[in-house]
């Protein structure tokens, strides 16, 4: 079977605008990649007649599966179902059975149904309905006769995700060759470009899978993508080059498919029974706010504290002494000191002020300190910054512990 190819059509001025974010697009292109289906272009249009129909017809040029979110609602400016029906070649007929799900949500919710909502139960003929549980507009499947399917689902991403979920990913599977698997190797304190750098053969010469390194919130990460027959056979193809790239890249890989880097945290302060505290000035909590929220975290959290700087924390932890001047050895000093006031047996201090950051992370007794200056690229940058470099100090001294222990 010849691959088919799809596009995205998400309708709505409101996208144009930039009033809402096209996450639809983002959604359905994970779906179809997951499916294997190829997506080559995104289109985003108005709530206008005439573009909509331009954007249709030229798509039709280009692919046979069209996906459209957006314009399916009871209002005069949602055309999208009357355009490609025009477009597609279809008439549009009142559907029995969709007037009386929209009737019956309406007597369930005890609300009159609006004249315009019978729109709604409009659709094309020899079309299929998809159902939508979330909401009053159904979608809908319909075929050209030169071979063309779209498939129309509403707006609200709340509708639009079950509705792709179970009733458009079971249709699509009749056109997908296997299947797409992505899998992303999670690296830190290693720079984008020397990461490329040191991956360059593989990225180069790698077909199935293929590798593409991406930079995102001060880590970088390489994402792997095989394509086969199933899910394990592409997993299968996908192994032997993650453990290449671990092998290459060493401790810098912090993980392969995980969450986040405070994930993995939590996960190793489990592992070794301890638990954390973060003192932070001038981060404005991020550290504490990010590892509570980890998965994991619930048992691995101990009290933190933040203050715009760190004389502002030795007060708070009981602490008179004069700090020491340089921000490296100030931490550090905190960090030891802190275990009067703190039983967390794992304490981080965190100082940023905008042109230099500083770290000290103290495990069952042991400190390590490290600091960096950096041109300004503002207060987010430095505050992810500082945080990234605490956490993953924390991160290589509990897995030195860990690795010790085991050699024990
Ligand atoms: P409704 O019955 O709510 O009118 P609809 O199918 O006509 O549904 P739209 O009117 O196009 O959908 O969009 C309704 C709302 O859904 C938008 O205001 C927006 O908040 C959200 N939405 C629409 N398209 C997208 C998109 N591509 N990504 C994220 N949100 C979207
Ligand atoms: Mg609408």
């Amino acid at each position: 079977m010849e691959r088919k190819r799809c596009e995205i059509i998400c309708v709505g001025t409101e996208l144009l605008l930039g009033d809402v974010l096209n996450t639809n697009a983002q959604y359905l292109a994970r779906g179809l990649s997951e499916l294997g289906l190829d997506l080559f272009v995104q289109t985003v249009v108005g709530d206008n007649e005439a573009r909509m129909e331009s954007a249709v017809r030229s798509a039709m040029e280009r692919a046979e599966i069209l996906l459209f979110t957006g314009g399916l609602g009871p209002t005069a400016d949602d055309l999208t179902k009357e355009v490609v029906a025009r477009c597609f070649g279809r008439k549009l007929l009142i559907d029995a059975q969709a007037l009386e799900e929209i009737r019956s949500f309406y007597t369930l919710t005890r609300r009159p149904m609006p004249i315009s909502n019978e729109k709604q139960a409009l659709l094309p003929e020899g079309g299929i309905i998809l159902k939508n549980p979330q909401g009053t507009a159904p979608g809908c499947v319909l075929f050209s006769d030169r071979g063309h399917t779209a498939v129309l689902m509403p707006g609200p991403p709340r509708e639009m995700r079950p509705m792709f979920d179970r009733e458009v990913v079971p249709f699509l599977r009749q056109f997908s060759s296997g299947t797409l698997l992505s899998r992303v190797v999670r690296v830190i304190s290693l720079g984008e470009s020397r990461m490329a750098e040191m991956l360059s053969d593989l990225m180069d010469e790698g077909v199935n899978p293929t590798l593409a390194p991406y930079a995102k919130d001060g880590e970088a990460m390489v994402r792997v993508t095989a394509r086969a027959d199933s899910r394990e056979a592409a997993l299968a193809l996908t192994e032997p080059v993650i453990r290449e790239i671990r092998q290459r890249l060493g401790r810098h890989v912090y993980g392969v498919d995980v969450n986040s880097l405070e994930e993995v945290i939590a996960g190793l302060l489990a592992e070794s029974g301890l638990k954390a505290s973060f003192l932070e000035a001038g981060s404005g909590g991020l550290a504490a706010c990010r590892m509570q929220a980890a998965d994991g975290a619930s048992g691995v959290c101990g009290a933190s504290l933040s203050a715009p700087d760190l004389s502002g924390l030795a007060p708070l932890l009981g602490i008179p002494r004069l700090l020491p001047e340089n921000p490296a050895d100030a931490c550090a000093f905190l960090s030891r000191e802190s275990g009067r006031q703190l039983d967390a047996l794992v304490r981080a201090v965190i100082w940023q002020n905008g042109t230099q950051y500083a770290c000290a992370v103290t495990v069952e007794g042991e400190t390590r300190q490290y600091v960096q200056s950096m041109p300004s690229r503002g207060l987010d940058y430095y505050r992810t910054a500082a945080v990234q470099a605490c956490f993953d100090m924390m991160r290589l001294m509990l897995l030195d512990r860990l690795d010790a222990k085991k050699q024990k």
